[in-house]
């Protein structure tokens, strides 16, 4: 085990400083890197396996779902930017403008895509005529580019991928019906894939995307007692169509402004996905993101490369030929403690041992990266055992964050107790509200919490605003975010 202790010294452990944890993690095992430019980061190709993974995933959603995946350009004109108002005054803050192209000043300058509204209702206005276009459902894969003062890898940067899903349809009931459906499936992501419990709900108005009607979220809860918002779906209403002139002919052929959506989730969920599931030892990947479910590890004594080696590669490509993702670590130049390690801090789930011992019993030894457990596995039906293990990991993750997020969701019913939950082991705290500005700021400003979602289902025994003491209308969720 010293090779282990040795390795891991080079990580401030998870129990100590989580932030310092979070960073050195990502830097040792290669997911990420700060880049020349501040606030921009590198993303690598072990951290951009992962975002594939995740990308498919929420692809094959969206197109089961029926949206199609179109490209719109990276800059918008800034009378574009400029049409809906409340918009444009969110947004502002953020945005990087060209002024210069091929070396002359531009008549009008161009913004870099924040979010892409903007050139995206510019094109619907061209395309949607008649009832017949409807709906039209279409999401881009994308970057965007939002000026940040302070940036955290993959939680926060200047520049981030992700999609942006925008549909337009005939009726505010299917716009919300379509809200909904991506909240839905945002959760279904969350949930199923990264084993990351949430909470979905309705953004307060001082939250909701700048344009929208209203404004629904997926939040998730870190760790740190912080809450993490990972994917936004927004009812925009009629106010792009009016700022746009997004109009269709109907049945009864009459001219009517559409009702759109749009919605959009980004490489944000990878910092999630760490912070949620590492410990002291690294990273811990859940096995349906993880693009290394299982590492085999050669025992490399004696003459290895021509005794275990062979064995080695042909369990490979069973277990490839089986549809896991398999890596084998055949280097010569380190130990197999050494790998052991290496592999557990990059968070691979399972680990195949196999050496002259179990070539002679024909079996290989599973560890569990959860807490490794030994398991003995003939290789006859070796794939189908690992396999299960797999699953037994992805649902073990899922188990271990829910209990958190269960144990750390707390009623508080006056604005001290939510005070001094914040000032403590924070959380999600659950509170009643009025529904005032005033008194969702007085907690902002007091501690710092904000309004992750107000919850479809009131909370009975919480019927007073937290800060006033009026008659609540809502039962909300404070916390600190990301
Ligand atoms: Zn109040």
């Amino acid at each position: 085990m010293a090779a282990e202790n040795d390795f891991v010294k080079d990580i401030t452990k998870k129990s100590v400083d989580f932030s310092a944890w979070y960073v050195d993690v990502i830097k040792k095992a290669e997911l990420a890197d700060y880049s020349p430019m501040k606030g921009m980061m590198v993303i690598r190709p072990y951290g951009y396996e992962i975002w594939e993974l995740i990308r498919d995933q929420l692809d094959r959603m969206f197109k089961e779902s029926g949206h199609r995946n179109a490209y719109f350009p990276l800059f918008i004109p800034e009378s574009l930017l400029k049409k809906e108002a409340e918009h444009v005054e969110g947004f502002a803050p953020e945005v990087a403008w060209v002024t210069v192209g091929g070396g002359e000043v531009l008549e009008e300058r161009l913004a870099v895509r924040p979010t892409s509204e903007a050139i995206i209702c510019s094109m619907y206005s061209k395309w949607v005529k008649s009832w017949r276009d409807l709906p039209l459902l279409y999401n881009q894969w994308a970057n965007v580019v939002r000026w940040e003062k302070v940036t955290r890898l993959f939680l926060r940067t200047t520049e981030f991928l992700w999609q942006e899903g925008h549909t337009v349809h005939a009726t505010a009931e299917e716009a919300e019906e379509e809200t909904l459906r991506m909240l839905a499936t945002y959760r279904r992501l969350a949930e199923d894939y990264l084993a990351i419990p949430v909470v979905t709900g309705l953004k307060s108005d001082s939250e909701k995307f700048a344009g929208a009607v209203r404004t629904y979220a997926i939040e998730m809860l870190m760790p740190d007692g912080k809450a993490l918002q990972a994917g936004t779906s927004h009812n925009l209403g009629q106010n792009f169509a009016k700022a746009f002139n997004i109009r269709y002919e109907s049945k009864e052929q009459k001219l009517e402004y559409a009702w759109q959506t749009s919605w959009g989730a980004t490489t944000r969920l990878i910092g999630a996905l760490i912070m949620t599931h590492g410990d002291d030892s690294g990273l811990i990947l859940p096995p349906r993101v993880a693009p290394i479910q299982a590492v085999i590890v050669p025992i490399s004594a004696g003459n290895w490369q021509e005794t275990v080696l062979p064995h080695a590669k042909k369990i490979l490509n069973e277990l490839k030929a089986a549809g896991l993702r398999v890596h084998l670590d055949d280097r010569d130049s380190y130990t197999p403690g050494w790998k052991y390690a290496d592999w557990e801090m990059r968070g691979v789930p399972v680990r195949v041992e196999i050496g002259p011992k179990d070539i002679e019993k024909q079996q290989v030894v599973l560890v569990s990266r959860l807490d490794r457990k030994k398991s003995f596995v003939p290789w006859n039906g070796l794939a189908a055992e690992l396999g299960s293990l797999l699953e037994h990991i992805q649902a073990e993750l899922y188990r271990r964050a829910k209990a958190f997020h269960d144990e750390n969701t707390r009623p508080a019913a006056t604005y001290d107790e939510l005070s001094e939950a914040m000032a403590g082991s924070r959380g999600l705290i659950k509170s009643g509200w009025c529904g005032g500005r005033d008194c969702e700021a007085k907690v902002k400003a007091g501690t710092a919490a904000t309004i992750r979602v107000i919850l479809d289902q009131p909370d009975a025994t919480l019927g007073k605003c937290a800060v006033c003491g009026q008659k609540a209308s809502h039962t909300v969720l404070f916390a600190k975010s990301y």
